[in-house]
């Protein structure tokens, strides 16, 4: 489609699974000519989201093939349009999942583009110049300047790449919700790659953090390693009812289908339980838990554009990043394999740059 695509120039080397359950191969395609609104970034990493995983399957029936996944992209500009004031040629920035909206409706102009019903994704999206959106598995990207973020010095542009998705997930209803105060009580359902970063950001402003999970053994680690100060087996009805009434919030990671009921119950009256996970079945809502603790269960989808750079720098003032497992592009279909089998610690970043040779 882009080769027909008018303005459509640029020549990209990138990765792409050409059909369902086709493996992902390298691939050459066609980016438009930079735009006057329009920032080019040469990508240096792409982070591995589960969603990529969903797409390249299409397990939701809505992939469009060619699809070139990655929407947690770092890179540093390459060239900018004349309209463009806020980068420069040089600048560290950061693509997340957003690659086009209305710019026009409510949702819009409070820069809740993410809500907007006409956006467009970074991929498996259609742009509006009718062209399909290729992400972040290849070497350049052209994006509107409005879903571009800068990327504060002090971070590293590999660990950072996964908080344009992962962490802008749970970062948001953290902040909509009103939970990043010091002392409340935290509870983060799921330690994956969404679970580890709302601990860190849990902790980083102070508030008390409890790990639900179902495997045991991640207990260690979500102590240790990430500094969470509790930690309950969801199957574990003895700890589950101990805990009962003792959290001020919930995020709800997980992607499996799964009974809100139990969780609930964990916590405090008027407490709220965001789900940023996404079982592709209904989970199981009752209403006591709801009703007699006055509870609200809330839903988050990524977040709009200001609150990403927002984020971000929180993220380096308090040194936020994920935990990482870089990867060269050879390595794809075996990590995407592995994701399948949620076999990572935390997320795998695509080390972009160490294709050039593959290609
Ligand atoms: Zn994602
Ligand atoms: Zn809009």
């Amino acid at each position: 489609m882009t080769e027909t695509t008018p303005n459509h120039t640029q020549t990209v080397n990138g990765w792409a699974a050409l059909e369902a359950n086709g493996k992902i191969t390298p691939f050459v395609f066609k980016r438009r000519k930079t735009g006057v609104d329009d920032v080019t970034i040469k990508i240096i990493y792409c982070g591995m989201c589960h969603t990529d995983l969903h797409h390249v399957r299409n397990d939701w029936g809505i992939t469009l093939y060619p699809l070139v996944p990655g929407h947690e992209i770092t890179g540093v500009v390459t060239e900018v349009g004349s309209n463009v004031s806020g980068f420069k040629v040089g600048d560290r920035v950061g693509v997340g999942c957003i690659a086009a909206s209305c710019l026009d409706c409510d949702y819009c102009r409070d820069s809740q583009e993410n809500y907007c019903d006409k956006v467009q994704f970074t991929y498996s999206g259609i742009f509006w110049d009718g062209s399909i959106t290729y992400g972040g598995y290849s070497e350049m990207l052209v994006a509107d300047k409005r879903y571009v973020v800068h990327i504060p010095d002090s971070l590293p542009m590999d660990a950072a790449a996964p908080l344009l998705c992962a962490g802008i997930t749970v970062f948001s209803p953290m902040k909509q919700h009103n939970m990043l105060q010091a002392g409340k009580r935290l509870g983060v359902v799921g330690l994956g790659g969404l679970g580890h970063v709302a601990v860190k950001f849990g902790k980083a402003f102070g508030l008390h953090v409890t790990v639900i999970s179902t495997s045991p053994h991640k207990e260690k680690e979500a102590k240790q390693r990430l500094g969470a100060d509790n930690f309950l087996v969801s199957t574990d009805l003895k700890q589950m009812q101990a805990g009962a009434r003792s959290l001020d919030y919930i995020i709800d990671t997980v992607a499996a289908k799964h009974s809100l009921g139990p969780i609930l119950e964990l916590l405090k009256v008027s407490g709220t339980m965001v789900l940023v996970g996404a079982p592709d079945k209904p989970v199981d809502l009752p209403s006591f838990p709801l009703i007699f603790g006055k509870r609200v269960v809330a839903g988050s989808l990524i977040g709009g554009m200001t609150e990403t750079q927002e984020m971000m720098n929180l993220c380096g003032e308090h040194n936020i990043t994920c935990d990482i497992e870089v990867v060269k592009p050879d390595y794809i279909n075996e990590a995407l394999d592995r994701l399948g089998r949620n076999d990572v610690k935390y997320r795998f970043v695509i080390d972009i740059a160490a294709g050039k040779s593959m290609l």
